[in-house]
């Protein structure tokens, strides 16, 4: 047997040219072009050609099957596609294809009513792109999409995805996690940061001046310019949307994994102290200069944000030292049982992802700032990697993240607390971790400082901007 193989093999080296590289196949799908018309404003209804070219077109697909019930059936060239699941397919495969349908947005946000798939507010709809825009089949991660809205008149659209011309752009995998978009009749501001601008869009029904949001939103703004030393992305869209009778900045969320756009719910009777009072729209723009993680992670993402969104404001004037340890006194013994018990990776609900996250920042702090001498902080480490392009709109692995962080730091600290407090439970002597830093809390909440704890110091760095050279 051996030794017929070894003759054949002879052979067939005799008779063969000099081996060649092998071809790369020319991707099923390299492009397409979408254009997207309003076909009625009220109800809302969107007609969609998408125009593809590559060597095998299958057909169109969605992620979310929400999407099924507001889509009217796709064509191409006239006919019918075939229904398969979530995929919308060609009798065969084709080398170019002009898919035309139809979404009934009105229908969507009146069943819905969320903002993160469709919700109407007066005379606009916010959806975000992947309400209305199905991916190509294959779905290859190098499509090149490119999108064209038609919104005539006063009905206006605007988007957070990125802009190129008078369109926008983006690759085939970011459909299904495409950000917020906009149709209808508002009003919209350009804010003109260091290092980038917002694109501010408030839907109507607000008691407040575009101007008054404008500028509250531009100082919070240049709150986070300052910490990551420019403002972390050249263009995000940020939709305010006023919602319901009450009198404050109701929830608020930055889209992940797709060009940064941020949608703010306001209630209706929200005045100017309720804005200086709000953690909501700086928490969501913090998030924007920090990695997205898939499946594991978003304790330190939130924890992240939940930690030095308050810090913020205390540099910036707007909170007091002492009521930012009133907040964390309040907020981070929620965060405890998932230390304790599971491990910050597996711990289950909001309490442990957010104020146990942000448990875990304020160790890390106090241990990076002890280790260093109050010179390097926590904060180093999350614009080292910010400045390595760790952004909202790339997902990032936590070891990649951690170990760029590390190398930057020259130290060990944040991993090593992660492997303590993420992989395994352990739990935190948080009154102990106070006490040491001079915070002292009495019953009802009373929080009284020390300055002569053993790490007051240390509780002092904390909330001091770093020098401008760093
Ligand atoms: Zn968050």
């Amino acid at each position: 047997m051996r030794a017929v193989f070894v003759a054949l093999a002879a052979l067939a080296a005799l008779s063969c040219a000099p081996p060649r590289a092998p071809r790369a196949e020319p991707p099923a799908v390299t492009q397409c072009r979408y254009d997207v018309r309003v076909a009625s404003q009220r109800p809302l209804l969107l007609d969609v050609t998408a125009s593809c070219e590559g060597t095998a077109l299958e057909g169109l697909g969605y992620a979310d099957a929400r999407l099924r019930s507001y889509v009217v059936a796709p064509t191409e060239s006239g006919r019918a596609l075939r229904e398969q699941g979530q995929r919308f397919e060609l009798a065969a495969p084709k080398p170019r294809a002009a898919f035309r349908y139809r979404v009934d947005l009105e229908r969507f946000a009146r069943e819905h009513g969320r903002f993160d798939l469709a919700l109407r507010s007066g005379e606009s709809v916010v959806a975000p792109a992947s309400s209305f825009l199905l991916h190509p089949l294959p779905l290859l991660p190098e499509t090149r999409i490119e999108l064209r809205v038609q919104a005539t008149g006063n009905f206006g659209f605007e988007s957070g995805l990125e802009r190129r011309g008078d369109g926008y752009v983006l690759q085939a995998h970011e459909i299904s996690v495409a950000t917020y978009s906009v149709f209808g009749r508002f009003t919209g501001r350009t804010l003109e940061l260091p290092g980038g601008r917002i694109e501010l869009v408030l839907l109507d029904g607000s008691p407040l001046e575009i101007d008054a949001l404008a500028s509250w939103v531009e100082r919070r703004a240049r709150w986070i310019a300052d910490f990551y030393g420019r403002f972390p992305a050249p263009r995000t869209l940020l939709v305010l949307v006023p919602v319901g009778e009450g009198a404050a900045v109701v929830f608020g969320k930055l889209l992940p994994e797709s060009a940064p756009g941020v949608a703010v719910l306001l209630g209706k009777r929200t005045g100017a102290e309720a804005l200086e009072r709000d953690w909501i729209l700086l928490h969501e723009l913090f998030h924007i200069g920090v990695p997205s993680f898939d499946g594991e992670g978003k304790w330190f993402d939130e924890g992240l944000a939940t930690y030095f969104e308050p810090i913020l404001r205390v540099r910036a004037g707007a909170l007091s030292e002492l009521e930012l340890w009133r907040e964390f006194a309040r907020g981070m013994p929620r965060g405890l049982p998932a230390l304790a018990r599971y491990g910050l990776e597996r711990a289950p609900g909001y309490a442990g992802m957010y104020w146990g996250g942000a448990v875990y920042c304020l160790l890390a702090d106090v241990e990076l700032r002890k280790a260093s001498r109050l010179t390097l902080g926590l904060e180093d480490a999350v614009r080292s990697v910010f400045e390595r392009g760790g952004r909202s709109s790339d997902v990032w692995s936590l070891d990649e993240t951690f170990s760029f962080a590390e190398r930057a730091l020259g130290t060990e600290v944040l991993s090593s607390l992660r492997a303590r407090h993420a992989e395994r439970p352990t739990p935190v002597d948080l009154d102990a971790l106070f006490a040491e830093l001079g915070v002292v809390v009495r019953e009802g909440n009373v929080v009284e400082l020390r300055n002569d704890a053993p790490l007051s110091a240390v509780r002092a760095a904390l909330v001091k901007p770093p020098p401008p050279s760093r």
